[in-house]
């Protein structure tokens, strides 16, 4: 039996559960209301003093929400199974009454001392997303985010920090005289050799603190490498698949690297990182003596819901480890589909391809990974998190504390340690009641995603049905589908415009949402070519439109549902396959 039939985990898209929600809500409001009124009940009662009549009066602020109601009531409806649109769904119930209940509450997650509760639900919520994804939750360390985003940029911020404890070493060791191995070698030494040569030659940080390019900016520390060593400063490169999604260049930008410091790395014709691709990257940072930043494997990419093989890109770190004793961060960007973790753990089985499972199940061998709990965790916006296996995959150099921070070995994040200030504790108590009812295992909350997958199966053949026309892009790792429009011999500009026209009766139709995305040839090469072939074009394009839909509705379950929704896809597709100028 399906999850969304018991009654308390969703709404439903025509509110079909209204009782029972409505019932906890209530059940929501009387605590919050009963803990005002027992709690310090001696004090004496706040009666408003009347300004004016008006200003305040619970009418006013009735008018003024219905105002707001009455616009939002024109607000796209993400609740519908209809809405096949960008990542985001209906939330859950206990998602959105976890999110509610601290509201009321104490929402700011600044600090320990301003949070108690907060704090220790956050770190039970980062354990038990840990767990999920693959980690033991006891040394892992992380924290809630307000996206996936800024979880990306946190990674940074820790590949940054020991990329430049490394980097100090080999400058300080070859400006004493120590060492001839260049630079880039120093930047990847590893933790080990990096402390035994601290060790040996009785560094300290205050030595250390003398070569930090995070700390005396790559200006000065350019100055005095060419100076002194007659070397280039290495910048860093990021090695990013070639899909680079947005947050990578701003990373770049934000962390003071130039655009030019992102490196696309080759993918497969699934639309996968290839690790080949991705080893020739290495070798060419190494030929050109920049450092390698950070390597990103991304599990559910946003184009096309592709899985990067994490086992690959895992083993290939290891060998240039073992052998040429590169050791790489490596940053698992499962925003996306972190959550499909949870169809692997516990009794039930999973929906997923073997290689994907194998992917996913090589998560905990990355040395951080972002989740977006608001994409498939069904949890209100905005909730990101950051994990990492360890609290030295933890540290950053710190504004206010020393350079070797100690606070990493501490459980909890404090403000210094994160790059927001305040923070929301709203995605911690949203996350931790939803796994409460929906425990993160292929029972739980794998079940609902495991649906997710059958119904994307489903869809796909629905749509692949419609008409020859209709060129669907291989099925994908998780739940997007990807379909592009032309008929036998058409160029693949000609495409583009059939597609392009297709997208934009399905926006004018509004009976269904679905999406655009155009990928380029310079990354998606022999996707495209293999596409086109099916047809016999010609690529004279630089990029192929296609509409994308994710497949993510919670209450496509009971075949009725699904098969509603069929119709609607065929009828507009229909439609618009007609209204196609010859
Ligand atoms: C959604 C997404 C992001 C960005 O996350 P936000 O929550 O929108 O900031 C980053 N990477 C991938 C792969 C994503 O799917």
């Amino acid at each position: 039996m399906g999850y969304q039939q018991k009654p308390g985990l969703f709404i439903g898209p025509k509110a079909e559960q209204a009782e029972a929600f409505a019932g906890l809500w209530r059940h929501l409001l009387e605590i919050t209301i009963q803990r005002r009124q027992t709690r310090f009940a001696v004090d004496p009662e706040w009666a408003p003093v009347p300004v004016d009549a008006e200003l305040g009066s619970a009418a006013a602020v009735q008018d003024a929400l219905d105002s707001l109601l009455a616009l939002l009531s024109e607000e796209i409806p993400t609740f519908s199974p209809r809405y096949l649109g960008h990542m985001v769904s209906d939330v859950s119930v206990p998602a959105l009454l976890g999110h509610m209940a601290m509201l009321f509450e104490n929402a700011n997650l600044a600090s320990r001392e301003a949070a108690i509760v907060a704090s220790s639900l956050e770190t039970e919520a980062i354990n038990l997303l840990a767990t999920m994804v693959g980690f033991d939750p006891h040394p892992a360390r992380g924290h809630f985010t307000s996206g996936g985003t800024l979880a990306n940029f946190e990674a940074v911020w820790r590949a940054r920090y020991r990329l430049d404890h490394w980097l100090a070493l080999g400058v300080c060791l070859k400006l004493r005289g120590h060492s001839e191995a260049p630079l880039f070698s120093w930047a990847h030494c590893g933790w080990p050799v990096y402390h035994r040569e601290v060790a040996r030659h009785g560094l300290n940080e205050k030595d250390l603190m003398e070569y930090s390019g995070v700390l005396r900016g790559s200006l000065a520390m350019s100055r005095l490498v060419a100076e002194q060593l007659q070397e280039e400063w290495p910048e860093p490169v990021f090695l990013v698949p070639g899909n680079k999604h947005y947050s990578w260049p701003k990373a770049a930008n934000i962390f003071g690297f130039g655009r030019e410091a992102v490196w696309g790395c080759e993918l497969d014709e699934g639309g996968r990182l290839s690790p080949e691709g991705l080893l020739s990257r290495v070798n060419e940072a190494e030929a050109a003596g920049r450092p390698v930043l950070m390597i990103v494997s991304v599990a559910g990419t946003t184009e096309l819901g592709m899985i990067d093989p994490v086992d690959g890109v895992v083993s290939l770190l290891g060998r240039l480890a073992n052998e040429r004793g590169v050791h790489v961060w490596h940053h698992v960007d499962a925003a996306y589909g972190g959550y499909l973790c949870s169809t692997l753990r516990g009794q039930g089985g999973s929906e997923l391809s073997p290689s994907v499972q194998r992917a996913l199940g090589a998560i905990p061998q990355a040395n951080s990974v972002t989740l977006d709990p608001h994409k498939l965790g069904f949890v209100p916006y905005a909730c990101g998190a950051i994990i990492v296996p360890d609290a030295v995959s933890y540290a950053v150099s710190s504004i206010h504390a020393p350079y070797l921070e100690e606070t990493a070995e501490a459980k909890f994040p404090s403000w210094s340690t994160t790059l927001e200030g305040s923070r929301a504790a709203t995605g911690p108590s949203a996350v931790w009641l939803s796994a409460r009812v929906m425990p993160l295992d292929a029972g739980g909350h794998g079940r609902l995603l495991n649906q997710s997958l059958q119904v994307t199966r489903r869809l796909y053949g629905v749509i692949a049905a419609v008409a020859e026309d209709i060129r669907m892009l291989e099925p994908s790792d998780s739940n997007v589908i990807c379909f592009a429009v032309a008929s036998f011999g058409d160029s693949l500009s000609s495409a583009n415009q059939k597609t392009e026209c297709v997208i934009r009766a399905f926006r004018e139709s509004a009976e269904l949402s679905a999406t655009r995305t155009q990928l380029g040839c310079e990354n998606y090469g022999d996707l495209i070519c293999q596409l086109v072939n099916t047809w016999r074009g010609d690529v004279d394009a630089e990029q192929l439109t296609v509409v994308r839909m994710v497949i993510m509705n919670p209450y496509l379950e009971a075949d009725y549902l699904v098969e509603g929704i069929s119709k609607y896809l065929t009828d507009t597709l229909q439609t618009a396959l007609d209204a196609l100028p010859a």
